[in-house]
């Protein structure tokens, strides 16, 4: 029999629909759904997303690993292991010897459990992947507007008269919202790309500022600078609705876009131009994604350009936002649902002794912890130490996403205890104790939310391959198996949890989400609510409802080129690859098209080297070397060697940490190269 069934796409943040075409409940194609925020149409991911889902690949079975390698074991058996080996590490060596890494490519339902598990075993040790991606998204915007979150929707795109597109790019990473950003250049808007490199969305640009790795803040402050002293700033916005300028006048002082071109390598001309076109344009939206987020300073790079949009007035009102762009599809929602080790579901913090009471009440038990866990980073450090013992690890593959992946797979082998629950078996789970079979997003239920705050239901067309089961019900054994009040019958019993205890999602329930199929918007208070498109329309999110200007001082990043390291090395993504290819490299149709590894070098740095296109190449960094084939091309500046990160590249890059975010400098490491 055919069917159709409503579909979300699991790869990006962009929250696209499609409809799941089924044969006697086998996937056949997708098929387009005219609606959703992607107005019927996909990119190469979402029009392929059928093709792993009945993979042979797939794990299908619980698996232990014994002396003769990976053995099949019965469902009750693995969870009664595991919850046996939790216990008595927490009982030996105290709760802080467990560490849990979440999933954005989870529902919120699998993220709340997992750190619901974690908090209530006595840890807060629990973090996902937005650690290693917009981590300093999260810190920055915290601080300055109060609110985590992408303030606009996609909507407001078309409506800005300018659109400051810094270290991300969309036409690759989410190819749907380039039609949002088209539409505005239709509309007149103009476009500034602030890239190292020339991608396919500077092509799109009136502008393109090339700035030398890691020199972001230098460049936003000379912005400011500008600004400021041609007095373009919104001046009733800034004295009614912000703090802090005073302060910021003083820190921009000395960016003059001279003092900038040294450091950026941008002509002081350009960022004069770049800074008016951006300051009266009336209506402006500032993009980014992990270009700006991964560095040292990536905290300090999201409040420069939170400063930069708020010292023009350009937030809370129509084609105006300060726009953080999700690379996977429930980042936004693993972070609403406290996956991370300082706040609780709905961004209470667990330092906060009302909130973590109310939550402990919710929950039926005395108390929750009150110190903030560790970070991704650090929980992988403490097992390299010998101090975290176990880890569970859902839907992540660290040993590719992580970087200085030398360093995590030491760590991982030092554990007394490693639970990997995938759909796959990643280079992650081999390293396993215990690896357990997920379904995929076709084959369970659950809301995911969007970029844009949107929460959408993810409906079942499929049953998963044998034994696999989804992420929530695998946490609802293991809790129940832990001794927890676990008694959820079905995902909407945590769904409903969730409105309870995350306060932006109070009015979002299940049956709601299955209705409306395009989903709410959070913060959504009531269950008579239709969510909200605009945040800080009337009021920040912060105590005293007035957004905070934080300056920011420039920062070189870690690692300078030098005599043995003489090149610059950065990462990007490709547009039919993602993540550590899990998923996408199950694909024929992209793998054909996307399969290969490579680096971009510079024509006059290639020749140099003497390195033609398709030679083979090795990057070596002060961590690792690295494979690949050379390209040569005008894309990449002199200097700089850009690699997509998808293949393992994360072997070279550099662990040093964001002090505030502890978000790793994934985007600058010094390099040098060879032919091999
Ligand atoms: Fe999927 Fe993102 Fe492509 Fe949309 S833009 S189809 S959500 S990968």
């Amino acid at each position: 029999m055919e069917k159709l069934t409503i579909g979300l796409c699991p790869y990006c943040g962009m929250g696209c629909r499609f409809y799941i075409k089924t044969l006697n409940g086998e996937p056949v194609e997708v098929e387009i759904y005219e609606g959703g925020v992607n107005e019927g149409k996909l990119c190469p991911k979402g029009l392929t997303a059928l093709d792993f889902l009945r993979h042979n690949d797939r794990l299908t079975k619980p698996l232990k690993r014994t002396e003769n390698g990976f053995e099949e074991i019965s469902w009750e058996q693995a969870i009664k292991e595991i919850a046996e080996k939790i216990l008595e590490i927490r009982d030996k060596y105290g709760p802080d010897a467990l560490g849990f890494f979440s999933s954005a490519r989870c529902s919120n339902e699998e993220n709340y459990l997992l750190q619901k598990i974690a908090r209530i075993l006595g840890t807060n040790n629990v973090d996902h992947c937005a650690r290693l991606c917009h981590a300093s998204t999260v810190a920055g915007l915290a601080q300055t507007v109060g609110a985590a979150a992408q303030s606009g929707s996609y909507d407001d795109i078309p409506k800005a008269k300018v659109l400051l597109i810094w270290g991300y790019n969309p036409a690759e990473t989410h190819p749907v919202l380039m039609r949002y950003i088209l539409r505005a250049k239709d509309n007149g808007a103009k476009i500034i790309v602030v890239d190292p490199r020339k991608t396919k969305t500077a092509w799109f640009a009136d502008m393109h500022l090339p700035l030398r790795l890691g020199t972001d803040i230098a460049l936003a402050n000379a912005m400011m600078h500008v600004i400021i002293k041609e007095r373009l700033y919104d001046k009733k916005f800034v004295f009614s609705r912000t703090k802090g300028f005073e302060k910021l006048i003083k820190v921009v002082e000395e960016y003059t876009p001279e003092y900038a071109e040294k450091i950026t390598g941008i002509p002081a001309h350009l960022i004069r131009e770049a800074a008016v076109t951006f300051a009266t344009a009336g209506r402006g939206i500032i993009m980014w994604a992990m270009g700006l987020t991964q560095h040292i300073t990536g905290t300090g790079n999201v409040k420069a350009l939170a400063d930069l949009g708020l010292i023009c007035g350009y937030v809370g009102k129509e084609g105006t936002g300060l726009f953080p762009m999700r690379g996977q599809n429930n980042v936004q929602g693993a972070c609403d649902m406290g996956a991370l080790p300082n706040v609780l579901p709905g961004y209470q913090k667990v330092t906060d002794d009302e909130k973590r009471k109310r939550v402990a009440e919710i929950w039926g038990v005395e108390e929750l912890p009150s110190e903030p866990g560790l970070t991704i980073p650090e929980i992988i450090n403490k097992a390299h130490e010998g101090e975290i013992k176990a880890l569970y690890i859902m839907g992540e593959n660290p040993v590719v996403s992580d970087p200085n992946t030398k360093h995590v797979i030491e760590a991982l082998k030092e554990l007394e205890l490693l639970v990997v629950q995938d759909i796959f078996l990643t280079e992650t789970a081999k390293y396993a104790h215990y690896i357990l079979p997920a379904a995929a997003y076709a084959e369970k239920e659950g809301s995911f939310t969007a970029s844009e705050r949107r929460v959408q239901w993810n409906f079942k067309a499929i049953e998963p391959p044998e034994e696999a089961k989804p992420d929530w019900e695998i946490l609802t054994m293991l809790g129940k198996a832990l001794g927890l009040k676990f008694d959820y019958e079905s995902v909407e019993d945590v769904t409903r949890e969730i409105a309870l205890v995350a306060p932006q999602y109070r009015g979002i329930t299940p049956e709601r989400l299955k209705r409306d199929v395009e989903g709410i918007q959070w913060p959504c208070p009531s269950e008579d609510h239709p969510g909200t498109k605009r945040l800080h329309v009337e009021s920040f999110a912060t105590p005293d409802g007035k957004a905070n200007i934080i300056p920011v001082e420039f920062k070189p990043p870690a690692e300078l080129p030098d005599e043995e390291y003489p090149f610059m090395l950065t990462t990007f993504r490709v547009v039919g690859q993602y993540h550590t290819v899990t998923m996408s490299g199950r694909s024929k149709a992209l793998t054909k098209r996307w399969g290969e590894a490579y680096a971009e070098i510079n024509p006059k740095d290639a020749q140099k080297l003497g390195i033609e296109s398709g030679d083979k190449i090795r990057i070596v960094t002060r961590r690792g070397s690295y494979e690949c084939k050379a390209k040569i091309t005008k894309r990449i500046g002199e200097g700089v060697i850009g690699v997509p990160w998808h293949w393992g590249a994360n072997v070279l890059t550099n662990d040093v940490l964001d002090p505030e975010a502890k978000i790793p400098e994934l985007k600058v490491s010094a390099c040098r190269v060879e032919k091999v």
